[in-house]
């Protein structure tokens, strides 16, 4: 699982806010299937082994404590 593993900026299951950039220190929604129940607020520049290359989605509330954006995928 290690060889899947990569950065939250890299990944299109990060979700962040409209108009905002994809940046270490930007936080946003983890939006994976298995993943979105815990409401996780992650930034650019973490990670896990769910990681799937892509581009994150955006949406209004991905970045709130907690996050209140319903999943875009
Ligand atoms: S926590 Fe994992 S699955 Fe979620 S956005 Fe970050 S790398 Fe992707």
């Amino acid at each position: 699982m290690a060889d899947s593993w990569g950065l939250c900026k890299d990944c299109k299951w990060w979700q962040i806010e409209p108009g905002a950039s994809v940046e270490n220190l930007t936080l946003g929604l983890c939006i994976d299937e298995k993943l979105q129940t815990f409401l996780l607020r992650v930034s650019g520049n973490s990670g896990c082994n769910r990681f799937m290359k892509g581009k994150p989605a955006h949406a209004k509330g991905s970045s709130g404590q907690p996050p209140t954006a319903e999943p875009q995928r």
